[in-house]
C-alpha cells in the first residue's frame, strides 16, 4: 500500500528494521549518517537503496526536519555510493519516491540508485 508523506515514522517499517539489523540486506555501503543496500527487487542491472540512518518518512520529513549535518551526510552518501560502485562514467539515475501518487511503498527515506544500462525516459507517459 502506497504512503501517505505526511503519516508519523512507524518504527516497524522494513527499512527501520534493516538499520537494527533485525532483518537481513546486502549491503555495499555504511557510514554514520547512512546504509546503502541492494534492492530486493531490481528494476535495474545496478539497483541499490540509500537510506539515512534517522527516523524520515520521506523526503519531505527529511528536507523539513534532519539537521544540516543529517543532510550533508546523506547527500555524500550516494554520491560515495554512485562513485564506489563505478557508476559516474556511464550514468545513473537517483529517485526518490514521495507519497501516494509516486507509489511510494516503505515509509522510511530511501533513493533508489538505477544503473547499468540506458534507464529509457524518465517516466512512462
Ligand atoms: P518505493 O516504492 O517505496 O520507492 O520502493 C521500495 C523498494 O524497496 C522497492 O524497490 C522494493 O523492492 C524494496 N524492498 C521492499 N522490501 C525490501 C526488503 O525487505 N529488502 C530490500 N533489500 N528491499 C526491499
Amino acid at each position: 500500500m502506497a504512503v501517505d508523506a505526511t503519516q508519523a515514522y512507524d518504527d516497524q517499517n522494513i527499512f527501520a528494521r534493516i538499520l537494527r539489523g533485525e532483518i537481513p540486506a546486502r549491503k555495499v555501503y555504511e557510514d554514520d549518517w547512512a546504509l546503502a543496500f541492494h534492492d530486493i527487487n531490481p528494476q535495474a542491472p545496478t539497483h541499490v537503496l540509500v537510506i539515512p540512518k534517522g527516523a524520515y518518512v520521506s523526503w519531505d520529513d527529511f528536507s523539513e526536519h534532519a539537521s544540516e549535518a543529517e543532510i550533508a551526510g546523506f547527500v555524500r552518501a550516494v554520491g560515495h555510493v554512485a562513485r564506489d560502485a563505478g557508476l559516474v562514467a556511464p550514468g545513473y539515475r537517483l529517485l526518490a519516491n514521495t507519497g501516494t501518487d509516486s507509489h511510494q511503498e516503505v515509509p522510511h527515506l530511501h533513493v533508489h540508485v538505477f544503473a547499468g544500462r540506458p534507464l529509457g525516459p524518465m517516466l512512462v507517459r
